[in-house]
Protein backbone atom coordinates (compact mmCIF):
# COMPACT_ATOMS: atom_id res chain seq x y z
CA UNK A 1 0.00 0.00 0.00
CA UNK A 2 1.59 3.32 -1.09
CA UNK A 3 2.16 5.81 1.94
CA UNK A 4 1.99 9.43 2.56
CA UNK A 5 5.94 8.71 2.82
CA UNK A 6 5.93 6.83 -0.91
CA UNK A 7 3.80 10.03 -2.05
CA UNK A 8 5.73 12.92 -0.63
CA UNK A 9 8.62 14.08 -1.98
CA UNK A 10 11.43 15.81 0.19
CA UNK A 11 10.29 19.42 0.37
CA UNK A 12 12.07 20.82 -2.36
CA UNK A 13 14.54 24.02 -1.85
CA UNK A 14 11.67 26.20 -3.84
CA UNK A 15 9.55 25.75 -1.33
CA UNK A 16 9.49 28.46 1.54
CA UNK A 17 9.01 27.29 5.10
CA UNK A 18 5.65 27.77 5.70
CA UNK A 19 4.36 29.53 2.79
CA UNK A 20 0.56 29.81 2.84
CA UNK A 21 -2.17 27.73 0.76
CA UNK A 22 -5.73 28.39 0.15
CA UNK A 23 -7.96 25.99 -1.53
CA UNK A 24 -11.78 26.92 -2.72
CA UNK A 25 -13.42 24.05 -2.77
CA UNK A 26 -16.78 23.52 -4.77
CA UNK A 27 -18.87 20.41 -5.24
CA UNK A 28 -19.26 17.02 -4.11
CA UNK A 29 -18.25 15.70 -0.90
CA UNK A 30 -15.81 13.92 -3.11
CA UNK A 31 -14.19 17.13 -3.87
CA UNK A 32 -13.93 18.07 -0.17
CA UNK A 33 -12.17 15.01 0.52
CA UNK A 34 -9.83 15.57 -2.24
CA UNK A 35 -8.92 18.60 -0.90
CA UNK A 36 -8.53 17.65 2.41
CA UNK A 37 -5.78 15.04 0.38
CA UNK A 38 -4.57 18.26 -0.87
CA UNK A 39 -3.89 19.91 1.91
CA UNK A 40 -2.45 17.06 4.02
CA UNK A 41 0.27 16.66 1.09
CA UNK A 42 0.92 20.49 1.17
CA UNK A 43 1.25 20.71 4.92
CA UNK A 44 3.86 17.69 4.44
CA UNK A 45 5.76 19.88 2.04
CA UNK A 46 5.47 22.63 4.81
CA UNK A 47 2.96 24.67 3.58
CA UNK A 48 0.59 26.34 6.17
CA UNK A 49 -3.66 26.37 5.22
CA UNK A 50 -5.08 30.26 5.51
CA UNK A 51 -7.91 31.48 5.40
CA UNK A 52 -7.52 34.30 2.72
CA UNK A 53 -6.23 34.05 -1.21
CA UNK A 54 -4.71 37.22 -0.37
CA UNK A 55 -2.16 35.56 2.59
CA UNK A 56 -1.80 32.18 -0.02
CA UNK A 57 1.36 31.96 -1.85
CA UNK A 58 -0.27 29.01 -3.56
CA UNK A 59 -4.29 29.04 -4.84
CA UNK A 60 -5.79 25.94 -5.93
CA UNK A 61 -9.35 26.03 -6.99
CA UNK A 62 -10.71 22.53 -6.49
CA UNK A 63 -13.50 22.70 -9.45
CA UNK A 64 -17.11 20.77 -10.11
CA UNK A 65 -18.83 20.36 -12.84
CA UNK A 66 -21.95 19.28 -12.33
CA UNK A 67 -23.46 22.73 -12.09
CA UNK A 68 -23.76 24.92 -14.79
CA UNK A 69 -21.07 26.97 -16.51
CA UNK A 70 -18.22 25.33 -14.79
CA UNK A 71 -15.53 26.73 -17.13
CA UNK A 72 -16.72 30.05 -16.69
CA UNK A 73 -16.98 30.13 -12.59
CA UNK A 74 -13.30 28.95 -13.09
CA UNK A 75 -12.48 31.90 -15.38
CA UNK A 76 -14.02 34.44 -12.92
CA UNK A 77 -12.75 33.27 -9.95
CA UNK A 78 -8.80 33.05 -11.15
CA UNK A 79 -10.10 36.73 -12.35
CA UNK A 80 -10.21 37.84 -8.57
CA UNK A 81 -6.48 36.92 -8.51
CA UNK A 82 -5.27 38.85 -11.05
CA UNK A 83 -4.54 41.72 -8.75
CA UNK A 84 -2.86 39.23 -6.37
CA UNK A 85 -0.37 37.80 -8.76
CA UNK A 86 0.37 41.31 -9.84
CA UNK A 87 1.17 42.36 -6.33
CA UNK A 88 3.08 38.94 -5.88
CA UNK A 89 4.52 37.11 -8.79
CA UNK A 90 5.70 34.19 -6.82
CA UNK A 91 2.19 33.45 -6.41
CA UNK A 92 1.38 30.51 -7.86
CA UNK A 93 -2.30 29.57 -9.05
CA UNK A 94 -3.56 25.84 -10.34
CA UNK A 95 -6.93 24.54 -11.00
CA UNK A 96 -7.70 20.55 -9.63
CA UNK A 97 -11.30 18.66 -9.86
CA UNK A 98 -13.49 17.84 -12.62
CA UNK A 99 -12.91 21.30 -14.67
CA UNK A 100 -9.18 20.27 -14.72
CA UNK A 101 -9.83 16.89 -15.73
CA UNK A 102 -12.57 17.75 -18.58
CA UNK A 103 -11.02 20.51 -20.04
CA UNK A 104 -7.05 19.67 -19.05
CA UNK A 105 -4.52 21.77 -21.17
CA UNK A 106 -7.09 23.99 -22.69
CA UNK A 107 -7.99 25.58 -19.51
CA UNK A 108 -4.06 26.41 -19.05
CA UNK A 109 -4.29 27.83 -22.60
CA UNK A 110 -7.48 29.59 -22.25
CA UNK A 111 -6.51 31.29 -18.79
CA UNK A 112 -3.14 32.06 -18.39
CA UNK A 113 -3.38 32.99 -15.28
CA UNK A 114 -3.15 29.45 -14.24
CA UNK A 115 0.39 27.93 -13.76
CA UNK A 116 -1.25 24.14 -13.58
CA UNK A 117 -3.70 21.81 -14.12
CA UNK A 118 -4.15 18.77 -11.91
CA UNK A 119 -7.01 16.13 -12.56
CA UNK A 120 -8.74 13.89 -10.17
CA UNK A 121 -6.48 10.82 -10.79
CA UNK A 122 -3.41 13.01 -10.53
CA UNK A 123 -3.57 14.06 -6.62
CA UNK A 124 -1.15 12.27 -5.70
CA UNK A 125 1.29 13.85 -8.25
CA UNK A 126 0.44 17.55 -6.14
CA UNK A 127 3.80 17.89 -4.40
CA UNK A 128 5.47 17.38 -7.78
CA UNK A 129 3.30 19.44 -9.80
CA UNK A 130 3.52 22.58 -7.39
CA UNK A 131 7.60 21.87 -7.23
CA UNK A 132 8.08 22.14 -11.21
CA UNK A 133 5.09 25.15 -11.37
CA UNK A 134 7.24 27.14 -8.59
CA UNK A 135 10.02 26.56 -10.89
CA UNK A 136 8.52 28.24 -13.96
CA UNK A 137 7.33 25.31 -15.69
CA UNK A 138 3.86 24.85 -17.05
CA UNK A 139 2.27 21.67 -15.83
CA UNK A 140 -1.00 19.83 -16.63
CA UNK A 141 -1.46 16.43 -14.78
CA UNK A 142 -5.15 15.00 -16.13
CA UNK A 143 -5.00 11.96 -17.74
CA UNK A 144 -6.63 9.43 -16.06
CA UNK A 145 -4.22 6.03 -15.00
CA UNK A 146 -6.98 3.33 -15.89
CA UNK A 147 -4.86 1.13 -15.56
CA UNK A 148 -3.40 2.22 -12.07
CA UNK A 149 -4.77 0.00 -8.93
CA UNK A 150 -6.76 2.60 -6.93
CA UNK A 151 -4.42 2.95 -3.95
CA UNK A 152 -4.80 5.49 -1.71
CA UNK A 153 -4.75 6.01 1.94
CA UNK A 154 -7.36 8.10 3.73
CA UNK A 155 -5.08 11.04 4.40
CA UNK A 156 -6.62 13.84 6.91
CA UNK A 157 -5.09 16.41 8.87
CA UNK A 158 -7.75 15.49 11.93
CA UNK A 159 -9.50 13.25 11.65
CA UNK A 160 -12.98 14.43 13.22
CA UNK A 161 -15.74 12.33 15.35
CA UNK A 162 -16.89 11.26 11.69
CA UNK A 163 -14.70 11.43 8.96
CA UNK A 164 -14.91 10.56 4.77
CA UNK A 165 -13.18 7.34 3.50
CA UNK A 166 -12.92 7.08 -0.39
CA UNK A 167 -14.18 3.23 -1.18
CA UNK A 168 -14.12 3.73 -5.44
CA UNK A 169 -13.57 6.33 -8.10
CA UNK A 170 -14.91 7.22 -11.22
CA UNK A 171 -17.89 5.55 -12.67
CA UNK A 172 -19.12 3.04 -15.61
CA UNK A 173 -22.52 3.50 -15.72
CA UNK A 174 -22.67 6.91 -18.14
CA UNK A 175 -26.15 7.63 -17.26
CA UNK A 176 -26.73 10.07 -20.20
CA UNK A 177 -27.28 13.72 -18.14
CA UNK A 178 -23.82 12.79 -15.93
CA UNK A 179 -20.46 14.31 -16.73
CA UNK A 180 -18.98 12.16 -14.12
CA UNK A 181 -17.60 9.24 -16.04
CA UNK A 182 -15.36 12.20 -18.06
CA UNK A 183 -13.92 13.53 -15.42
CA UNK A 184 -13.69 11.01 -13.01
CA UNK A 185 -12.58 8.13 -15.32
CA UNK A 186 -13.61 4.84 -15.34
CA UNK A 187 -14.38 2.77 -11.79
CA UNK A 188 -11.65 1.20 -9.45
CA UNK A 189 -12.25 0.19 -6.25
CA UNK A 190 -9.75 0.40 -3.14
CA UNK A 191 -8.62 -2.94 -2.18
CA UNK A 192 -10.26 -4.39 0.86
CA UNK A 193 -7.45 -4.89 3.31
CA UNK A 194 -6.28 -1.39 2.61
CA UNK A 195 -10.06 0.00 3.47
CA UNK A 196 -9.63 -2.13 7.03
CA UNK A 197 -6.09 -1.26 8.37
CA UNK A 198 -7.62 2.80 6.98
CA UNK A 199 -10.39 2.21 9.37
CA UNK A 200 -9.16 1.03 12.12
CA UNK A 201 -6.17 3.79 11.74
CA UNK A 202 -9.19 6.27 11.93
CA UNK A 203 -10.46 4.71 15.30
CA UNK A 204 -6.96 4.65 16.98
CA UNK A 205 -7.02 8.73 15.81
CA UNK A 206 -10.83 9.40 17.51
CA UNK A 207 -13.00 8.71 14.56
CA UNK A 208 -15.93 6.96 15.76
CA UNK A 209 -18.16 7.16 12.34
CA UNK A 210 -17.49 6.74 9.01
CA UNK A 211 -19.14 7.63 5.52
CA UNK A 212 -17.27 5.19 2.82
CA UNK A 213 -17.90 7.71 -0.57
CA UNK A 214 -17.88 6.82 -4.06
CA UNK A 215 -20.21 7.35 -7.21
CA UNK A 216 -21.97 4.06 -6.91
CA UNK A 217 -20.23 2.45 -3.97
CA UNK A 218 -23.13 -0.48 -4.57
CA UNK A 219 -20.88 -1.40 -7.30
CA UNK A 220 -17.90 -1.71 -4.93
CA UNK A 221 -15.75 -5.37 -5.74
CA UNK A 222 -12.41 -5.45 -4.33
CA UNK A 223 -9.52 -7.57 -5.80
CA UNK A 224 -10.45 -10.54 -4.51
CA UNK A 225 -13.90 -10.23 -5.19
CA UNK A 226 -15.60 -9.02 -2.19
CA UNK A 227 -19.08 -6.68 -2.91
CA UNK A 228 -19.64 -4.01 -1.07
CA UNK A 229 -21.96 -5.92 1.06
CA UNK A 230 -19.50 -8.13 2.11
CA UNK A 231 -17.46 -4.79 2.61
CA UNK A 232 -19.98 -4.05 5.29
CA UNK A 233 -19.66 -6.72 6.96
CA UNK A 234 -16.66 -6.86 7.23
CA UNK A 235 -16.02 -3.18 8.38
CA UNK A 236 -18.62 -4.11 11.03
CA UNK A 237 -16.97 -6.97 12.88
CA UNK A 238 -13.25 -6.28 12.10
CA UNK A 239 -12.48 -2.34 12.75
CA UNK A 240 -14.01 -1.27 15.78
CA UNK A 241 -15.33 1.61 14.31
CA UNK A 242 -19.10 2.70 15.74
CA UNK A 243 -21.08 3.62 12.87
CA UNK A 244 -21.23 3.44 8.95
CA UNK A 245 -22.50 5.42 6.45
CA UNK A 246 -22.29 5.50 2.72
CA UNK A 247 -23.15 7.36 0.09
CA UNK A 248 -23.85 7.13 -2.86
CA UNK A 249 -26.23 4.30 -3.87
CA UNK A 250 -27.53 3.33 -7.37
CA UNK A 251 -30.94 1.62 -7.16
CA UNK A 252 -30.01 -1.18 -9.86
CA UNK A 253 -27.08 -1.98 -7.70
CA UNK A 254 -28.97 -1.95 -4.45
CA UNK A 255 -28.92 -5.92 -3.92
CA UNK A 256 -31.22 -7.91 -1.26
CA UNK A 257 -27.39 -9.06 -0.05
CA UNK A 258 -26.53 -5.41 0.78
CA UNK A 259 -30.57 -5.07 2.77
CA UNK A 260 -29.75 -8.61 4.69
CA UNK A 261 -26.41 -7.25 5.69
CA UNK A 262 -27.74 -3.31 7.04
CA UNK A 263 -30.39 -6.01 8.71
CA UNK A 264 -28.11 -7.74 10.64
CA UNK A 265 -25.88 -5.09 11.49
CA UNK A 266 -27.96 -2.77 12.24
CA UNK A 267 -26.28 -1.20 15.51
CA UNK A 268 -23.26 -0.12 13.05
CA UNK A 269 -24.38 0.89 9.52
CA UNK A 270 -26.65 3.42 9.94
CA UNK A 271 -30.24 3.44 8.48
CA UNK A 272 -30.09 6.43 5.96
CA UNK A 273 -30.46 5.86 2.40
CA UNK A 274 -29.68 8.11 -0.35
CA UNK A 275 -31.43 6.49 -3.21
CA UNK A 276 -31.29 9.00 -5.98
CA UNK A 277 -34.29 8.26 -8.38
CA UNK A 278 -33.98 10.96 -10.92
CA UNK A 279 -37.54 10.46 -12.22
CA UNK A 280 -40.18 8.64 -11.75
CA UNK A 281 -41.23 8.24 -15.27
CA UNK A 282 -39.40 4.96 -16.63
CA UNK A 283 -39.37 6.31 -20.63
CA UNK A 284 -37.56 9.24 -18.74
CA UNK A 285 -35.57 6.60 -16.95
CA UNK A 286 -34.29 4.69 -20.13
CA UNK A 287 -33.35 7.64 -21.78
CA UNK A 288 -31.18 9.04 -19.05
CA UNK A 289 -29.76 4.96 -18.96
CA UNK A 290 -30.32 4.84 -15.79
CA UNK A 291 -30.92 1.02 -15.91
CA UNK A 292 -34.22 0.20 -13.79
CA UNK A 293 -37.86 1.41 -14.19
CA UNK A 294 -40.15 3.15 -11.77
CA UNK A 295 -41.56 -0.47 -11.06
CA UNK A 296 -38.46 -1.82 -10.12
CA UNK A 297 -37.28 1.16 -8.55
CA UNK A 298 -40.69 0.61 -5.79
CA UNK A 299 -39.91 -3.09 -5.56
CA UNK A 300 -36.11 -2.04 -4.49
CA UNK A 301 -38.02 0.46 -1.58
CA UNK A 302 -40.34 -2.05 -0.57
CA UNK A 303 -37.57 -4.64 0.21
CA UNK A 304 -35.94 -2.64 2.05
CA UNK A 305 -38.67 -0.87 3.91
CA UNK A 306 -39.53 -4.77 4.56
CA UNK A 307 -36.58 -5.92 6.23
CA UNK A 308 -35.22 -2.13 7.86
CA UNK A 309 -39.05 -0.74 8.54
CA UNK A 310 -36.77 2.07 10.19
CA UNK A 311 -34.59 3.15 7.22
CA UNK A 312 -34.99 6.70 6.56
CA UNK A 313 -34.83 7.82 2.83
CA UNK A 314 -33.24 10.79 0.30
CA UNK A 315 -33.38 10.72 -3.26
CA UNK A 316 -31.83 13.16 -6.22
CA UNK A 317 -34.19 14.35 -8.80
CA UNK A 318 -33.70 16.42 -12.03
CA UNK A 319 -36.41 18.12 -13.44
CA UNK A 320 -37.48 19.22 -17.20
CA UNK A 321 -34.89 16.37 -18.62
CA UNK A 322 -35.16 16.61 -22.40
CA UNK A 323 -38.54 15.56 -23.81
CA UNK A 324 -39.86 15.39 -20.35
CA UNK A 325 -43.80 15.89 -21.07
CA UNK A 326 -46.18 17.35 -18.73
CA UNK A 327 -47.19 13.17 -17.92
CA UNK A 328 -43.90 12.57 -17.62
CA UNK A 329 -43.03 14.91 -14.91
CA UNK A 330 -46.80 14.13 -13.50
CA UNK A 331 -45.64 10.77 -12.93
CA UNK A 332 -42.35 12.16 -10.81
CA UNK A 333 -44.87 13.95 -8.66
CA UNK A 334 -46.69 11.28 -7.80
CA UNK A 335 -43.87 8.93 -7.03
CA UNK A 336 -42.89 11.99 -4.16
CA UNK A 337 -46.20 10.53 -2.71
CA UNK A 338 -45.09 6.78 -3.37
CA UNK A 339 -41.98 7.12 -1.76
CA UNK A 340 -42.03 8.53 1.75
CA UNK A 341 -38.57 10.45 0.59
CA UNK A 342 -37.69 12.82 3.71
CA UNK A 343 -35.00 14.35 2.17
CA UNK A 344 -34.82 14.82 -1.27
CA UNK A 345 -32.18 17.44 -3.75
CA UNK A 346 -33.78 18.58 -6.99
CA UNK A 347 -32.58 20.40 -9.60
CA UNK A 348 -33.21 21.90 -13.53
CA UNK A 349 -31.32 19.30 -16.03
CA UNK A 350 -28.99 21.84 -17.54
CA UNK A 351 -26.65 19.86 -20.79
CA UNK A 352 -23.19 18.85 -19.53
CA UNK A 353 -20.00 19.01 -22.28
CA UNK A 354 -19.79 15.64 -23.66
CA UNK A 355 -22.48 14.06 -22.62
CA UNK A 356 -25.18 12.53 -24.47
CA UNK A 357 -28.24 14.24 -23.15
CA UNK A 358 -27.08 17.46 -24.10
CA UNK A 359 -27.22 16.46 -27.95
CA UNK A 360 -31.13 15.68 -27.83
CA UNK A 361 -32.80 18.14 -29.68
CA UNK A 362 -35.76 18.07 -27.13
CA UNK A 363 -34.57 20.48 -24.70
CA UNK A 364 -37.13 21.68 -22.15
CA UNK A 365 -37.92 25.69 -22.12
CA UNK A 366 -36.22 26.99 -19.03
CA UNK A 367 -39.75 28.34 -17.74
CA UNK A 368 -41.11 25.08 -17.90
CA UNK A 369 -38.44 23.74 -15.75
CA UNK A 370 -38.69 26.54 -13.26
CA UNK A 371 -42.23 26.15 -12.62
CA UNK A 372 -41.87 22.51 -12.66
CA UNK A 373 -39.23 22.54 -9.67
CA UNK A 374 -40.71 25.42 -7.72
CA UNK A 375 -44.20 23.35 -7.82
CA UNK A 376 -41.91 19.85 -6.72
CA UNK A 377 -40.39 21.77 -4.17
CA UNK A 378 -43.10 22.77 -2.72
CA UNK A 379 -45.15 19.92 -2.45
CA UNK A 380 -42.08 18.24 -0.60
CA UNK A 381 -41.29 20.93 1.65
CA UNK A 382 -45.49 19.58 3.05
CA UNK A 383 -44.63 16.11 2.90
CA UNK A 384 -40.80 16.58 4.52
CA UNK A 385 -42.39 18.60 7.82
CA UNK A 386 -45.15 15.66 7.67
CA UNK A 387 -42.43 13.42 7.84
CA UNK A 388 -40.72 15.08 10.38
CA UNK A 389 -43.50 15.15 12.88
CA UNK A 390 -42.74 11.62 13.55
CA UNK A 391 -39.72 12.28 15.18
CA UNK A 392 -41.47 14.46 18.23
CA UNK A 393 -41.54 12.42 21.66
CA UNK A 394 -39.16 9.73 20.08
CA UNK A 395 -35.50 9.25 21.83
CA UNK A 396 -32.26 9.02 19.36
CA UNK A 397 -28.90 8.26 19.84
CA UNK A 398 -26.85 11.05 18.65
CA UNK A 399 -23.47 11.30 18.08
CA UNK A 400 -22.20 14.57 19.03
CA UNK A 401 -19.64 16.46 16.49
CA UNK A 402 -19.85 20.11 17.40
CA UNK A 403 -20.23 22.20 20.56
CA UNK A 404 -21.55 26.28 19.43
CA UNK A 405 -19.90 28.30 22.68
CA UNK A 406 -22.31 31.05 22.28
CA UNK A 407 -25.30 29.05 22.38
CA UNK A 408 -24.28 26.71 24.97
CA UNK A 409 -25.94 23.48 22.66
CA UNK A 410 -23.86 20.66 20.85
CA UNK A 411 -24.88 19.51 17.69
CA UNK A 412 -24.51 15.73 16.28
CA UNK A 413 -26.50 13.27 14.30
CA UNK A 414 -28.65 10.86 14.92
CA UNK A 415 -28.81 7.25 13.28
CA UNK A 416 -31.75 8.93 10.83
CA UNK A 417 -28.89 11.47 9.70
CA UNK A 418 -30.47 14.27 11.17
CA UNK A 419 -28.62 17.38 12.82
CA UNK A 420 -30.03 17.21 16.44
CA UNK A 421 -29.49 20.39 18.66
CA UNK A 422 -29.55 19.88 22.89
CA UNK A 423 -27.79 21.52 25.86
CA UNK A 424 -24.51 20.70 26.02
CA UNK A 425 -20.72 21.45 26.78
CA UNK A 426 -17.67 20.38 24.75
CA UNK A 427 -16.55 17.45 26.60
CA UNK A 428 -19.34 15.33 24.54
CA UNK A 429 -17.66 15.69 21.69
CA UNK A 430 -17.08 12.06 20.28
CA UNK A 431 -20.36 11.27 22.65
CA UNK A 432 -23.16 8.97 21.74
CA UNK A 433 -26.04 10.21 23.66
CA UNK A 434 -29.86 9.35 24.02
CA UNK A 435 -31.70 12.48 22.95
CA UNK A 436 -35.25 13.07 23.33
CA UNK A 437 -36.51 15.21 20.68
CA UNK A 438 -39.08 18.10 20.98
CA UNK A 439 -39.39 19.91 17.82
CA UNK A 440 -38.82 18.38 14.68
CA UNK A 441 -37.86 20.22 11.23
CA UNK A 442 -37.23 18.23 8.00
CA UNK A 443 -33.46 17.94 8.88
CA UNK A 444 -33.11 19.33 12.05
CA UNK A 445 -34.64 18.42 15.28
CA UNK A 446 -33.96 20.00 18.64
CA UNK A 447 -34.30 17.73 22.38
CA UNK A 448 -32.79 17.15 25.40
CA UNK A 449 -30.31 14.45 26.30
CA UNK A 450 -31.87 11.60 28.33
CA UNK A 451 -29.00 10.61 30.45
S1 LIG B 1 -24.21 6.56 -11.66
FE1 LIG B 1 -24.84 7.96 -13.30
S2 LIG B 1 -25.24 9.88 -12.19
FE2 LIG B 1 -24.01 8.62 -10.81
S3 LIG B 1 -21.91 9.23 -11.22
FE3 LIG B 1 -22.32 7.46 -12.52
S4 LIG B 1 -22.95 8.33 -14.48
FE4 LIG B 1 -23.12 9.97 -12.94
Amino acid sequence: MQTLTDIVRPAPESIGEGDGVFISTYGCQMNDNDSERMMTLLEMMNFRPVTSPDQASLIIINSCSIREKPVHKVWSEVGRYRKLKALNPKLKIGVAGCVASQEKGKLKADIPLIDFVIGTDAIDQLPEVVTRARQGEAVVRARFEHQQPYHVETMVRNPGVSTFVNITKGCDNFCTFCIVPFTRGRERSRPLGHLIDDVKRLVDRGTREVTLLGQNVNSYESECGTNFAQLLARLSRDTGIERIRYTTSHPKDFTDELIDVMGEHGDKVMEYIHLPVQSGNSDVLSRMNRGYTRAEYIDRVERIFARLPQAVLSTDLIVGFPGETDAQFADTMSLLRDVPYETLFAFNYSPRPMTKAARFTDQVPDEVKSERLNHLLGVHREISFELARKYVGRTLNVLVERHDAETGRVVGRSTQNKSVYFTGTANLIGKTLPVKIHEAFPLVLNGEATA
